[in-house]
């Protein structure tokens, strides 16, 4: 270690760096405000408009602090997005990058106290893989979008797969009820033999309530003595209207019973 070690360019970049980092605590947030040192900051903190930045800051504090800290968060992300979608980076490294801009959101405004407690909340949120080394956090950007574009891809086969499977189990079933089907066959038609003559005994009550109603044949049962004490009540009525009407009425009714006896 020489005395020149001072002049190299490691050295020399190292102070600039250094300065650059100093810097940042003479920014007000508020105001976005740059000062050179600290002496200008106390003048800037003195001023009238930072009286006022200070005052909007003091109504609502919470909401400003998380706003910072959202944006920081953001543009953050989106400088590992764009300069380190595919590495695994030295979160100082990001860190530097981040700050080259003048007006980056400074952490001192946002929730996080260091970049060490940030790098944590990333790898807590699991918007970055993150694992500390003797050399400090490195942190690797988890691309949410071909990730996204990922699961859906494997989803989709998985739908797919579902389906054929499905069609599969669908096909099994139809062959086993194909196969009862045919065993129960012989069984089948012996209700089919059975089932004309109860159709029949169903024409024959049919029969009977027709003839009760229409020649007043005295019946057995009692549904159909209560059918011929309507009809007959009906008819008293009817009496007192024109005969025709009546008999026009009597044959539609016939009508209807005939129709229903052929069905
Ligand atoms: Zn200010």
């Amino acid at each position: 270690m020489g005395k020149n070690d001072f002049l190299t360019p490691k050295a020399i970049a190292n102070r600039i760096k250094a300065k650059g980092l100093q810097k940042l605590r003479w920014y007000c947030q508020m105001c976005q405000k740059q000062c050179r040192d600290e002496n200008g900051f106390k003048c800037h903190c003195m001023s009238e408009s930072h009286q006022r930045q200070m005052q909007i800051f003091g109504q609502n504090p919470d909401r400003i602090l998380s706003g910072y800290s959202e944006e920081f968060e953001q543009n953050f992300l989106e400088l590992m997005k764009r300069s380190h979608r595919f590495s695994r980076v030295a979160a100082t490294v990001v860190y530097n990058e981040f700050i080259h801009d003048r007006h980056h959101v400074h952490m001192n405004s946002t929730q996080w106290a260091t970049l060490t407690e940030f790098v944590k909340y990333l790898g807590r949120t699991g918007k970055c893989k993150v694992e500390e080394t003797p050399k400090g956090w490195f942190i690797t950007y988890i691309d949410r979008d071909s990730e996204t574009i990922f699961k859906e891809k494997m989803k989709n086969k998985r739908i797919k797969l579902d389906m054929v499977e499905e069609e599969k189990q669908e096909k099994e079933i139809q062959k086993q009820i194909e196969k009862a089907e045919q065993l129960k066959m012989p069984l089948e038609s012996e209700e089919n033999s059975k089932q004309p003559v109860t159709k029949e005994l169903n024409l024959e009550s049919g029969v009977k309530i027709g003839f009760t109603l229409g020649g007043g044949n005295v019946a057995k049962g009692e549904s159909s003595n209560n059918a011929r004490l309507v009809f007959e009540e009906e008819e008293n009525e009817n009496k007192k209207k024109n005969e025709e009407k009546e008999n026009s009425g009597r044959k539609n009714a016939l009508e209807e019973l005939m129709r229903k006896r052929r069905r």
